[in-house]
């Protein structure tokens, strides 16, 4: 199905971060914030908002409820003078609240929650939520989870540690695990439970060892909107979600997995789930694995992917593949930090918002 294809443009295309990330351009943030104004002032209910900041290949996903509840799924990279942090704490602003509620860390590989230590310095954070303990033996990822601990400690912050079933103590919309620690849901979610026939003709990818396979992954529902974030949930994990049943069902939005790699988003997952929209958190070189954005951008169902990130062409890639460049939140060229904004409206229409561009594509109800 073909949705309403009409872009109305809100802001021309300028492209400076800081405008954007620091809010300096306020001419900019009004436009940016014109479908919310517009409804607060007629009276109307405000939206759901959800950030996709631009942590340059690795994850950061900000929700925010219409009573101001929030939940940041990852925190991006540390360093680049706390460059990822610092475009977190934008967002936040842009939103309108000072502090987050919980911050979910799908696992501990430094592109998801290397930005720990740098983003509780920068604003009050009320509880992580984690899949449990580490358990990857590599340097890297076991320095970030001791970092992790030390922020728990120094800080005196809740620590809840989730598993496949467990609903997130977050109000304003609702949040259930769907897999955690190399476990996934026993049974479908209410209203899932297909057969799968993408299950049948499935390729077969051995079974990962990493902290991705450990992904914390969720399905958050507001109103009659779905969105699925696995983070970066490896395929074997996504057979044993998703066959010989969907225990997913359909979902409206879905955050690409593992940045759209090579060993993540199987038919089985993205035939299944069905989504409209479907969002990238590549960077310039890293996700958007040419076979895997095809089985992503040919899913049945989906209307368009947005990406955060022009894909370059790697070595070794036959080929690369880039959505049209409206579509794109970052082009080739200098670091500009633009963000990706849904904003999800309580009667089930949604809009997808392009920061470079300040242009904003409305998705009516299904
Ligand atoms: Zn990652």
């Amino acid at each position: 199905m073909t949705s309403n294809k009409l872009f109305f443009v809100t802001k021309p295309s300028s492209g400076s971060r800081t405008s954007f990330a620091f809010g300096t351009g306020v001419v900019t943030l009004i436009v940016l914030c014109l479908p919310i104004w517009i409804a607060a002032a007629a009276g109307g209910p405000r939206p759901l908002q959800i950030y996709f900041v631009d942590v340059e290949g690795g994850q950061s996903t900000l929700f925010v409820a219409p009573g101001g509840q929030s939940l940041l799924i990852d925190t991006g990279w540390a360093g680049n003078n706390s460059r990822d942090a610092g475009r977190i704490v934008a967002a936040a602003k842009s939103a309108g609240i000072s502090r987050i509620d919980y911050v979910l860390l799908t696992h501990y590989h430094a592109d998801h929650s290397g930005g720990v230590p740098e983003l509780a310095a920068k604003i009050p954070i009320g509880a992580f939520i984690d899949h449990g303990p580490n358990r990857e033996q590599s340097t890297a990822t076991e320095q970030v989870f001791e970092d992790y601990e030390k922020v728990l400690a120094d800080k005196g912050i809740q620590r809840i540690t989730a598993k496949p079933g467990d609903v997130l103590p977050i109000t304003g919309f609702h949040a259930v695990v769907v897999s955690a620690d190399g476990v996934v849901l026993d049974g479908p979610l209410a209203g899932a439970g297909a057969t799968n026939p993408a299950c049948n003709t499935p390729e077969k990818l051995p079974a990962d060892p990493s902290e991705n396979q450990r992904s914390l992954g969720t399905v958050i529902t507001y109103k009659k909107l779905r969105i699925l974030d696995l983070g970066d949930l490896t395929w074997d994990k996504e057979m044993k979600l998703m066959c010989p049943v969907n225990k997913i069902g359909r979902v409206d939005i879905f955050v690409v997995s593992h940045h759209g790699s090579a060993t993540s988003d199987s038919d089985a997952l993205v035939d299944a789930i069905s989504a409209r929209v479907a969002i990238m958190d590549n960077g310039a070189i890293k996700g958007a694995y040419p076979d895997t954005w095809l089985r992503v951008r040919n899913a049945p169902g989906l209307e368009d992917l947005w990406q955060l990130h022009t894909a370059e062409q790697q070595a070794g890639d036959p080929q690369v593949h880039n959505v049209p460049d409206q579509f794109i939140a970052n082009l080739s060229g200098p670091d500009t930090g633009n963000y990706i904004k849904v904003l999800a409206w309580s009667d089930g229409h949604f809009d997808v918002v392009n920061s470079r561009t300040g242009t904003t594509k409305q998705y009516p109800v299904r």
